[in-house]
């Protein structure tokens, strides 16, 4: 199937995507896929109100029959998975394997919010004064703000809609101007949920979830509106320092999802045929377009130069090609840029004292519109500025150390902290690594990759990363406002602390 077809199959009216000034192309090969109507800050003002309104709404429906709405979703993307992965491929130049996965991952949020609609506890708590008791309830926050990134244009809306609409909330997305076609199918997909939540005679508003395309101006408008609760914003450090401060200025709250650095320390004891297998997923999968990718290993020395030949050799060997072709395992660079911006950092590297393998174009005669890239592997000397900064492209650098404690710093020693990991057989050096003076990430693995998180654990990361926590866990949190009561049930009127006030 074709993107026209595709999106006709998930229900996309074909006005939605011809006409517009928001130009899709494919990354496989370049071919135009749409022209989407890009949204004013003045519309995004107007969806603000209505969001607002809907929220009014739906903040009273009991929490149960909120996840009733999301169970129904989650059955509509069960029945459209295939459809929906493939428009993933086409828009965002997945492998197929990685587009279903990512739906998959949709489909696992939902159910796991549609449980925690019945778990949206909070605590009774002994109270000092007799005949007291106190409690904290958590109660629906208002409009959630969803920013999300392009390579991962579905899934990354889905850990936040699923979780925000069981928490009473209503959402307003502003997805990737790299890939509207996939927010607009999610959202018919929603809409077919909804229709269906109200044919079984449940309340849903109008305006629950809403889409609104365009670039950053359209995302400043919703990150200003002091009616956006929350703003959940997943992109690039840059974005997250433009969006962050501007939510603070107003005492907004905000959830921030940035860029990340992810190493892979590999100790003596590890298992180099696991090492080896994590390492290459974890660096080359999604084209190197995941925020979890692995940019770094630090190897031991007694087995740097045999591992970093091992991964050089099956860089190699990697397939490049059509992410819908099976067998490929590398697809495109979502773009132009992307392939410049790998280019630079090689260069950078070279000058940094790197010694780079693979790195240059592939593929172009054959698709001189689309941007395929050899993986990149780079010997460095040393934890220069290039191997800080985070290249959002195949280029994995190695380096070594020589005691754990050395491996452990070279890992912190960077901006972001979002993944790491350590490949190890030594339950003391894993230990290590996990502790409080281990890994500084929001994610520390053991034996397994730094990417291809599963929806049940808590997602994000530190500094540069943002701080921001999604998905499971007790995310859902985040979605909901805490509020403290205390109730006097006795004929008295004590004040705390022993304080007297009698009249
Ligand atoms: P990007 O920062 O270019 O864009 C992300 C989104 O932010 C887009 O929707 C964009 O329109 C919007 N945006 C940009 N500037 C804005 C502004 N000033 N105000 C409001 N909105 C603004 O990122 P990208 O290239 O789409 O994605 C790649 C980046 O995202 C990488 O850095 C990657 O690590 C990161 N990422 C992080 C996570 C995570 O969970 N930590 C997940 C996916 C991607």
């Amino acid at each position: 199937m074709n993107a026209q077809e595709v999106l006709n199959a998930l229900g996309v009216p074909a006005a939605a995507v011809t006409g517009g000034s928001l130009k899709v192309r494919s990354p496989i090969d370049g071919a135009p896929l749409g022209a989407v109507h890009e949204a004013t800050p003045a519309q995004m003002s107007e969806a603000v109100a209505r969001a607002h309104d809907a929220f009014l709404q739906w903040r009273t429906v009991p929490a149960p029959k909120r996840g009733e709405l999301v169970r129904l979703f989650g059955e509509e993307l069960r029945a459209n998975k295939a459809a929906l992965a493939r428009l993933v491929s086409l828009e965002a130049g997945k492998v197929s394997s990685e587009g279903e996965g990512e739906v998959q991952e949709m489909i696992d949020i939902c159910d796991f919010a549609v449980g925690q609609s019945r778990q949206l506890h909070g605590l009774t708590i002994a109270s000092e004064r007799p005949g007291h008791r106190m409690m904290e309830q958590y109660l629906p926050l208002g409009v959630v703000g969803i920013i999300s990134a392009f390579n991962f244009p579905v899934a990354v809306w889905a850990w936040n809609a699923a979780l925000a609409l069981v928490a009473g909330d209503s959402c307003i997305w502003k997805p990737s101007e790299k890939t509207p076609l996939t927010a607009l199918a999610t959202q018919a997909l929603f809409e077919k949920a909804v229709a269906a939540f109200v044919a079984q005679g449940g309340k849903a508003p109008a305006h629950l979830s809403q889409v609104l395309n365009g670039r950053a101006a359209v995302g400043e408008a919703m990150v200003d509106d002091h009616r956006v609760a929350l703003v959940s914003a997943t992109g690039s450090t840059r974005m997250g320092r433009a969006v962050g401060p501007r939510v603070a200025a107003r005492f907004g709250r905000c959830l921030l999802e940035l860029g990340g650095n992810n190493a892979i320390i590999v100790t003596p004891s590890a298992d180099l045929d696991l090492a080896v297998r994590g390492i290459l997923f974890g660096a080359y999968g999604t084209a190197g377009q995941r925020c979890t990718t692995t940019r770094r290993v630090i190897a031991h020395a007694s087995i740097h130069d045999e591992l970093v030949a091992r991964l050089d050799r099956a860089r190699a060997q990697l397939k490049i090609g059509d992410p819908t072709v099976a067998g490929h395992l590398i697809g495109p660079l979502i773009d132009a840029a992307a392939f410049d911006a790998m280019q630079q950092a090689l260069a950078d590297a070279r000058v940094q004292g790197g010694e780079v393998s693979g790195g240059g174009r592939a593929l172009a005669e054959q698709y001189p519109d689309a941007w395929y890239a050899v993986p990149a592997l780079v010997r460095m000397p040393a934890q220069t500025e290039v191997v800080k900064r985070e290249t959002f492209a195949p280029v994995l650098y190695t380096l070594k150390y020589e005691t754990l404690e050395q491996a452990i710093a070279l890992q912190n020693d960077v901006p972001q902290g979002l993944s790491s990991a350590i490949f190890t057989n030594d339950v003391r050096e894993a230990e290590a690594f996990m502790s409080a003076s281990g890994s500084d990430c929001g994610i520390a693995n053991v034996n397994i990759g730094t990417s291809g998180a599963e929806i049940g654990g808590a997602f994000g990361g530190e500094k540069e990363t943002g701080g921001g926590r999604e998905s499971g866990s007790d995310a859902w949190k985040a979605y909901m406002r805490r509020t403290t009561n205390t109730v006097n049930y006795s004929r008295e009127l004590p004040l705390a602390q022993g304080v007297k006030f009698d009249i």
